[in-house]
């Protein structure tokens, strides 16, 4: 019989000259270290985001994105710099400045322009946003081009995902190009391109597009964000056909009938008119803005100037009348609610004594066996007696 010293060699003992496996992934433990120690600190952000520098601005917005608590309080922090910046600026004496190789007459604002571009895949919205993008790049405006896309994920080419649709701009050095976060809640996605917005601002883009396909409520959460609501359409097809909601017609600042050209040049301008008529139903907007109808191609680029000038009348208007200020108010105060009501939400559902019981209590509801008021509020109840 063996004694107790010779336990090692028994046959339940590892064998020697076997070497163990690693425990963890030795390749995952390498880059969550090469991680760590590329990431920048604080100064570091402020400093690269303030300077433009592209390969920072990326990185900050990763950390947007990211879900570790790390990263969201070193986010939070430089979120919050990156507004006091655009206080101290923006109000001040040099609100408006205008390009050298502009008529004097038109003054552009020193904050930014927010334009959402919303319409069903394939009308177009990727070459208008080039078209558009590096008209303005040549002007010597800085863009960024973002995009809210909760349904997809990026290994399945999310909007904007594939940098080809956008050739000339994704080369170019006065765009940022950033696809959709990747699949989340809407109210989640919504929030980091929000975010997003405020870091290239702060990085000195001064007109921002935010895209969205016109099929759900992320044109919604859009327009929340933006200052000018631009509706991509076809000729042709109709409102229906083109899934387009009674709702987003009557958020459009502007509705235009792309591929405006070749042979669909006549039908396209018969849409514009369709439109406008159309439009004449609907009751008339409380900022004093009428939307615009017209028609473009993205494709010969006629027409993109005069859409640009649209966008900056409307911009005008709304700042000399104090609306855009008041908007952004609403639209922070609005981030400010929603987020307190998605926090409470999720609070209330991690809960243990709730993620327990939910399940149980769902079916209970589905078979009919408790009222769902009480059942609602038994779960409140214990949520708020918990200890
Ligand atoms: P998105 O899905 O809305 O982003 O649409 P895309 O920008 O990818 O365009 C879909 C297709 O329409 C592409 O083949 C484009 O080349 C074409 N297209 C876009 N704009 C125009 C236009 O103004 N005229 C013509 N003829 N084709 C266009």
């Amino acid at each position: 019989m063996a004694k107790a010293s010779d336990d090692k060699e028994s046959a339940l003992s590892v064998m020697q000259g076997i070497e163990q496996p690693d425990q963890i992934n030795a390749d995952a433990v390498k880059k969550i270290r090469g991680q760590r120690r590329s990431l920048p600190g604080k100064n570091e952000f402020l400093t690269g985001i303030f300077s433009g520098n592209r390969t920072i601005l990326s990185k900050a917005i990763t950390l947007i994105e990211s879900s570790l608590p790390l990263h969201q309080k070193l986010a939070q922090e430089i979120i919050t710099e990156c507004l006091k910046s655009r206080q101290s600026t923006v109000g001040s004496q040099q609100d408006t400045v205008s390009p050298s190789d502009q008529p004097s007459s038109i003054q552009y604002p020193l904050s930014s322009i927010r334009v959402g571009i919303t319409g069903v895949p394939g009308v177009g919205k990727s070459t208008f946003i080039e078209a558009l993008g590096t008209y303005l790049t040549a002007k010597g405006h800085k863009i960024a081009v973002l995009a809210i896309d909760p349904s997809s994920t990026r290994s399945k080419g999310s909007i904007l995902g594939d940098k080809t649709r956008m050739e000339e701009l994704s080369v170019d050095p006065n765009a940022f190009i950033r696809p959709s976060p990747s699949a989340g809640s809407l109210g989640g996605v919504a929030r980091k391109t929000r975010e997003t917005i405020i870091l290239c601002e702060a990085a000195g883009f001064d007109v921002i597009f935010v895209e969205t396909v016109g099929v759900g409520q992320s044109e919604t959460a859009v327009h929340s964000m933006v200052d000018f609501f631009l509706l991509l359409m076809l000729a042709g097809a109709g409102d229906e056909l083109q899934g387009i909601k009674r709702g987003i017609i009557e958020m459009a600042d502007a509705i235009v009938i792309n591929k405006a050209d070749g042979d669909n040049l006549r039908k396209a301008q018969i849409a514009r008119v369709e439109y406008a008529n159309a439009l004449h139903l609907y009751p008339p907007p409380e900022n004093g803005w009428i939307p615009v109808t017209d028609v473009c191609s993205s494709r010969t680029k006629e027409g993109i100037e005069r859409i640009w000038e649209v966008i900056l009348r409307h911009h005008s208007l709304l700042e000399k009348t104090g609306q855009l200020r008041q908007k952004r108010f609403d639209q922070n105060l609005q981030v400010f609610l929603e987020t307190i009501e998605e926090g409470l939400r999720e609070h209330f559902y991690s809960a243990k004594e709730i993620s327990q019981s939910i399940s149980k209590i769902r079916s209970e509801i589905i078979r009919g066996s408790v009222s769902p008021y009480s059942a609602a509020w038994e779960l409140l109840g214990r949520y708020y007696n918990k200890p």
